[in-house]
């Protein structure tokens, strides 16, 4: 006997997991089906976010700053804090709980919303009969459900590099670098996007010599470049040794570690040796094992399931959203779309603001921005005004003992409108909801600039910023 619901959504991460609750909210009868296990076998909703992604980062992150504030900067308070070490089963067990509550309060909000979940794999059957679709449930047990509404929100995977498959031993995707039991001598990283400097900062400040491997020619190049050049001379400093212009040649896995054949910048063969090595190079969507082809639904040149801008597919009654459609892979805009296509379904008029979508890399200093960057401004013949302000002339930052980076507001020439805001420095990745607010209120800099902000606090950096657009700091 099949089970009948108004909406059955396919993958229970930030995309899935919210747009079933929203669903729920509006009184849809809704089910979320999703596969994966956490160690003991049993459900751990959230997705790659949650389990391997966004979260579990963050943990490790926080624990590594501890330890090189105990280490590095404790002295500067005229705190002696000797013999400091890292036990770094205690760290990674730690990670595990934080994540455990985050799958266990998925599991709860589901309950609190009369949100059925199904734990197993979902694929699709076939058209039901009298409307919407058949989806098998392959887990513990096998399920039939019958969908009125389907939400597809099954993610993305880490991509491979042909000829070095991960093995998460020694080539290791963010699932094992999530994992590593000890400090490596030396680890190599391939691509320095968000994903290979956060993992690259943990273990850098846990001490492993970290070497990061880049084809781009340029840093972080969607960043703005005043922005990437401050944050590059921030982990040059650090010691976080970053090479562009490589080209990554044959890989070779041993018991003794990875040793990784390239050629530089210059055009010189190199090798590096390591004891591992991460692959940051991108994801790709993920629709394995949704048996997309039994009922036609379109994928599009990437591997994404197609979609308009309203997060429809192909077929009448079938959405799709997050990771595994296009647009950036971040867990929030996956959770926008979620609740739009929810909205979407209830006949409302969910929306999606692709333009104030906030990015954030939450390494030491951490980088923040929204909106268009200086060098699109240009390349899309927009004139503007660009204001900064640096953290070294700020007081709550010198209390804090960090003050490197800037806030950066980029506003129209004519309306002051703004049109950009780029962050690099001490708890950017807050700072930068001010920056989202104004925009989506098409805010301009004069707005910002004349809201009191209190002090001593790192906002007032963005309040400078914005009023340097008129080129009037108070501070410096
Ligand atoms: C190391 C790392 C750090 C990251 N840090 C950040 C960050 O700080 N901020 C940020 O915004 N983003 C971050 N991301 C990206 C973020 O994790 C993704 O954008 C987000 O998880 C996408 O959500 P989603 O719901 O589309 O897919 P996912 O989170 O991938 O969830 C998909 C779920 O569907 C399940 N599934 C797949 N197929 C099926 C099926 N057929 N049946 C049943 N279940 C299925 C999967 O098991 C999974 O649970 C990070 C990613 C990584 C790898």
């Amino acid at each position: 006997m099949s089970k009948q619901f108004d909406v059955v959504v396919i993958g229970g991460g930030p995309g899935g997991y919210i747009a079933a609750i929203r669903a729920a909210q509006l009184g849809m009868n809704v089910a979320c089906i999703d596969e994966w296990k956490n160690d003991k076998g049993g459900p751990a909703p959230g997705g790659t976010c949650t389990n391997v992604g966004c979260i579990p980062s963050k943990a490790l992150l926080q624990s590594s700053e501890h330890f090189e504030h105990a280490n590095k900067h404790f002295a500067d308070h005229g705190i002696t804090a000797t013999g400091v070490k890292m036990d770094v089963s205690k760290m990674v067990a730690r990670k595990d709980s934080v994540v455990k509550q985050n799958n266990d309060g998925i599991l709860y909000l589901f309950k609190k919303n009369k949100v059925s979940f199904f734990h197993g794999r979902g694929s699709f059957v076939k058209a039901a009969a009298d409307g919407g679709y058949e989806i098998k449930v392959a887990g513990a047990t096998e399920e039939t459900l019958v969908g009125k509404q389907i939400i597809i929100a099954t993610g993305s995977n880490a991509r491979a590099l042909p000829g070095a498959e991960f093995d998460e031993v020694n080539i290791l995707s963010n699932d094992g670098a999530l994992r590593i039991g000890a400090v490596p001598k030396k680890l190599a990283l391939i691509g320095s996007g968000v994903i290979g400097l956060e993992m690259g900062s943990v273990w850098r400040r846990l001490g492993a010599e970290v070497t990061v491997l880049e084809g781009l020619p340029t840093f972080l190049g969607a960043v703005d470049e005043q922005i990437a050049k401050e944050a590059k001379k921030a982990f040059d400093k650090q010691g976080l040794k970053i090479e562009l212009g490589v080209k990554v040649g044959e890989i070779k896995n041993s018991k003794k570690g990875v040793s990784i054949a390239y050629t530089n910048s210059k055009g010189e063969a190199q090798t590096l040796d390591a004891d591992k090595l991460i692959i940051s190079i991108g994801r790709v969507p993920n629709t394995i094992g949704l048996n997309a082809e039994s009922v036609g639904l379109q994928l599009d040149e990437r591997g994404a399931i197609a979609v308009d801008g309203d997060c429809k597919t192909n077929l009448p009654g079938v959405w799709a959203v997050g990771d595994v459609v296009r647009g950036p892979m971040l867990a929030h805009k996956a959770e926008e779309e979620g609740v739009a296509v929810a909205e979407r379904m209830a006949g409302q008029h969910g929306h999606v603001n692709f333009n104030t979508i906030p990015w954030v890399i939450y390494t030491s200093p951490e980088i923040a921005w929204v909106g268009r960057t200086e060098q699109q401004l240009k390349a899309d013949g927009v004139k503007y005004k660009a204001g900064t302000f640096p953290f070294l002339a700020n007081g709550r930052a010198r209390a804090l003992g960090d003050t490197t980076g800037m806030v950066k507001f980029l506003a129209d020439a004519v309306t002051d409108e703004i049109l950009g805001v780029h962050m690099v420095g001490p708890q950017v990745s807050e700072l930068i909801a001010e920056a989202v607010v104004a925009m989506e209120f098409k805010a301009s800099a004069e707005d910002i600039a004349r809201i009191c902000h209190a002090h001593p606090s790192l906002s007032e950096a963005t309040k400078e910023a914005a009023l340097a657009v008129d080129k009037r700091t108070l501070n410096f």
